[in-house]
């Protein structure tokens, strides 16, 4: 009998539903066992319990039938990563006005990312990924950032060399 990769065996339904999929796969294609129409691979959501690494059903007809299923998936990996449930989140977010903590960046499509103490393993809060990720490249150094800012307010350039008029930048920003 053939196993999924967690140690369960696989049903009779689904072994035939794999063994009518096994061409369509070269082709990068699958048929639904739900809507029964043959789509592309992109169109499934992936799954590591499976044989072949794909839902059996498609995205549409996955979302119809779960529709709690993201939120849900959402949900686990807060708490299994940060150890807050959604509520928290909201609860966060709501404190924040729906903002980056930082550089005050509204949430969109892209939600904030939950920003946490590596070493403690405590959330902090809320920030844009940018803001995240730079938090992550300074060590999450306040003394770093400390001096940053005298930097930007006292620019040691502007301090050694000689005054003089300068010309605004004219290149790409980076
Ligand atoms: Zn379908
Ligand atoms: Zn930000």
């Amino acid at each position: 009998m053939p196993y999924r990769s967690d140690g369960q065996p696989i049903k009779t339904p689904l072994r035939k539903h794999m063994a009518e999929n096994e061409g369509l796969l070269e082709e990068g294609k699958r048929r639904c066992a739900m809507c029964n129409r043959v789509k592309a691979l992109h169109l499934y959501y992936k799954h590591s319990n499976m044989a072949d690494g794909y839902r059996y059903v498609c995205k549409s007809c996955f979302k119809q039938r779960y529709p709690q299923a993201r939120d849900h998936a959402r949900a686990s990996a807060y708490i299994r990563k940060y150890g807050i449930t959604l509520d928290e989140y909201e609860a966060l977010l709501a404190s924040q006005d729906g903002k980056c903590y930082s550089c005050g960046m509204k949430a969109k499509k892209k939600r904030l990312a939950v920003d946490h103490d590596w070493e403690q393993g405590n959330p902090r809060g809320l920030l844009c990924t940018p803001c995240n990720r730079f938090l992550g490249r300074i060590h999450d150094d306040p003394a770093t950032l400390r001096k940053m800012a005298d930097y930007l307010e006292t620019p040691p350039a502007l301090v050694v060399l000689d005054d003089r008029d300068w010309t605004p930048y004219q290149g790409k920003r980076t």
